[in-house]
């Protein structure tokens, strides 16, 4: 970012009052800690702010990166030379609006944490969003990712969206009108770039004993991911029908490392930070499983996570 550009941005922010931090380290934005320099990081807390912001960027010609708590993103770079708008801080709130006897919808404000909804959900008797276990994020990011497992995705219980979009307008799109696919949202006519703002979840009545019953099997899949440790989650998307972590354990990557970067014992599509990895590291522990995979079984492995 040139320096006039820095100037206007930052003097726009004091002036709308948005909270924003200068020369952060970003790996303190990821769950695998790791990242270079951002100039500029931007923590909209609600519409009005976030408008304030896009407009600002919009004027001073301004491409930006969305994060919401770093979950599912590895900085490569050791200088992020985009302002990068962090959801950490947006409008963390959760409402229920009990729609029948059966039917519930929650409305989930983006930063609000995928944990937070759940246990919501645990106390209050709501059912269906049980998967939500053991996946760390936002509801923005997890709705952006489609997040999910093999049960459910949380394309399945969305009831709409809120979006603001790169224009600064804001938008409910219906379910209908969404198109969720493995890790990834569509939303369909609207073009260029958007901010979800909140979610609705569609959920059902339930109890607190029956919806901690479901839980248990997301409880038993994740005692298999090494939770305890710095990752980004799954680093490759499932190819059809065969797992990820099942081809990288068979052309032998599990318990590889580079550098301080190790490829999971406890789960192979899984890397870890054990301590100082650089980027580099997961970048080239990613090129290698990918050109192992392709030449020993043909297979092309493509990154679930978001480099940038
Ligand atoms: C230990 C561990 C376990 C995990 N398990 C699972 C799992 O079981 N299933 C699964 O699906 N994922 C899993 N993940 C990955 C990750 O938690 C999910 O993808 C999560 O939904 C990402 O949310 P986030 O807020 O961290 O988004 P980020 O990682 O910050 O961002 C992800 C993407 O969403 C975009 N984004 C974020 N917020 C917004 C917003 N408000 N508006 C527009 N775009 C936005 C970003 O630009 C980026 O492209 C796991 C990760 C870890 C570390």
């Amino acid at each position: 970012m040139n320096k006039k550009k820095r100037i206007n941005l930052l003097s726009g922010l004091k002036e709308f009052e948005v909270e924003f931090l200068e020369n952060e380290e970003m790996s303190a934005y990821s769950s695998i800690k790791i990242g270079g320099l951002t100039d500029l990081i931007i923590f909209p807390k609600n519409e009005t702010e976030l408008i304030s912001v896009v407009n600002l960027l919009k004027a001073n010609l301004c491409g930006y990166y969305i994060i919401g708590r770093g979950t599912n993103i590895l900085f490569k770079d050791a200088r992020i030379s985009l302002p990068v708008i962090s959801f950490k801080k947006f409008n963390i709130s959760l409402s229920e609006n009990k729609k029948n006897e059966s039917e519930t919808i929650l409305e989930a404000g983006a930063g609000m944490s995928l944990s937070k909804i759940l246990n919501y959900a645990i106390k209050n008797g709501i059912g269906g969003c049980e998967f939500f276990y053991g996946i760390p994020g936002t509801a923005g990011g997890a709705v952006r990712m489609n997040a999910g497992s093999k049960e459910s995705i949380i394309g399945n219980i969305i009831d709409a969206i809120e979006i603001i979009t790169d224009e600064g307008i804001k938008h409910i799109i219906e379910k209908n009108d969404l198109k969720f696919s493995y890790r990834s949202l569509d939303i369909g006519a609207i073009k260029g770039n958007y901010f979800i703002t909140k979610a609705y979840l569609k959920l059902y009545k339930s109890s607190e004993s029956k919806v901690k019953e479901n839980i248990e099997v997301f409880k038993k899949r994740k005692s298999s991911q090494p939770l305890g440790e710095f990752s980004l989650g799954c680093i490759f998307k499932n190819p059809p029908d065969v797992s990820a972590g099942k081809i990288i354990e068979e052309i032998g990557f599990k318990g590889f490392s580079k550098g301080g970067a190790c490829v999971s014992e406890k789960h192979a599509n899984f890397i870890v930070n054990k301590g100082g990895a650089k980027p580099d590291d997961i970048m080239s522990l990613i090129k290698n499983i990918q050109e192992k995979a392709l030449s020993h079984k043909g297979i092309k492995l493509n990154t679930e996570i978001k480099i940038i």
